[in-house]
């Protein structure tokens, strides 16, 4: 007689760590939830190991948390954390990082560009010894060419200023070994710019080219303010550089005002001193600008200073279903 198929044990009475975790993020997704949440599942199940989904809803505005909620209460794999209001993609992903307990993480976006079929792919250089296996966009479709070019300057911009390599056409698509994730959860920073987190971390990575697809449905949730401030986190976050822009801009002014002052002396003496006025208005302009310039930048980090110091949570929770006990 064939032995007896046994079922799935439930979550509860499964191994401590599933074998593989997934993570997303999720801010106003209703248009996209169920139809992530059969793909990502249907992956899952596909690969034959235990598994489990964290969904984290940021403080939607829509019907996502009683979307996430229905979709936990069917499924013993989904652990639905709800935060008690919007605290941007990068903490409620920090969130969702935090309580994972899989051999292997990946992190995906609620809608999709980032096809979670290819995650046998990425686990094939993860098993070979690969922490980091992140994925490098080959396209993007459906993206504007102004996201497209304001990303490209935006990273050669980052590289050049900061001392670790943040890897170009690099988003937050990625497979984690644990131990990347465990390095990751010492990191305590407030302001969290996590592809450059991860940069950071180092251990063994490898890129893995893919194409991006376009969103399933909806808009996209990144208005320009949330991208600005997330472009700013990433250069304060990583560099010291454009503090030094200070004394450099010093030096240079110091030039020109030897310069200015040797002529200035010379005029004196060839008795014609009157004239000038433009001359004068021009150079207070331009040195007043370079001044509020500087003083710019250092009220950036000046003001990111004070929120690390307050030491203030990077999210809070408010519900959370089916949490499992962290290892
Ligand atoms: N997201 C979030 N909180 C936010 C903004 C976005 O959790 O404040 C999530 C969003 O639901 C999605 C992911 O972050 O799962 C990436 O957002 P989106 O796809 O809108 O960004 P884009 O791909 O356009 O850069
Ligand atoms: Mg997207």
């Amino acid at each position: 007689m064939p032995p007896a198929q046994t079922p799935e044990p439930p979550i509860s009475s499964m191994p401590e760590r599933p074998f593989i975790s997934v993570v997303i993020p999720c801010f106003n997704e209703e248009a996209v939830l169920e139809n992530c949440y059969d793909r990502v599942s249907a992956v899952c199940n596909e690969l034959g190991h235990t598994w489990e989904l964290i969904l984290v809803d940021d403080g939607s505005r829509d019907k996502t948390w009683s979307l996430l909620a229905s979709i936990a209460a069917q499924d013993p794999h989904v652990v639905a954390i709800h935060l008690s209001r919007n605290f941007g993609h990068q903490a409620a992903l920090s969130c969702g990082l935090n309580h994972t307990v899989g051999e292997y993480v990946l992190i995906l976006d609620a809608d999709l560009q980032d096809p979670p079929e290819l995650l046998s792919e990425m686990l094939v250089p993860a098993q070979e010894g690969f922490d980091i296996v992140y994925g490098v966009r080959k396209s993007r479709a459906g993206e504007s060419l102004f996201k497209k070019l304001s990303a490209s300057v935006f990273y050669r911009f980052l590289n050049y200023l900061s001392d670790i390599e943040i890897p170009r056409n690099t988003g937050d698509f990625r497979l984690l070994s644990r131990r990347a994730v465990e390095a990751f959860k010492q990191l305590p920073e407030h302001s969290r710019f996590i592809r450059g987190m991860f940069s950071w971390v180092g251990f063994r990575q490898c890129p893995f080219p893919y194409s991006r697809q376009e969103r399933l449905a909806g808009t996209t949730k990144y208005s320009l303010r949330k991208m600005l401030s997330f472009a700013v986190d990433g250069i304060t976050g990583f560099s010291i550089r454009p503090l030094k822009i200070a004394l450099l801009l010093a030096f240079i002014m110091a030039f020109f005002a030897l310069l200015g002052a040797g002529w200035t002396v010379w005029s004196w003496i060839q008795g014609g001193t009157v004239r000038g006025w433009a001359s004068v208005l021009v150079a207070s302009f331009i040195i007043g600008s370079c001044q509020l310039f500087v003083l710019g930048i250092i009220g950036e980090y000046l003001g990111r200073l004070f929120m690390e110091a307050k030491r203030r949570p990077a999210y809070l929770v408010d519900t959370i279903l089916h949490e499992r006990n962290e290892s």
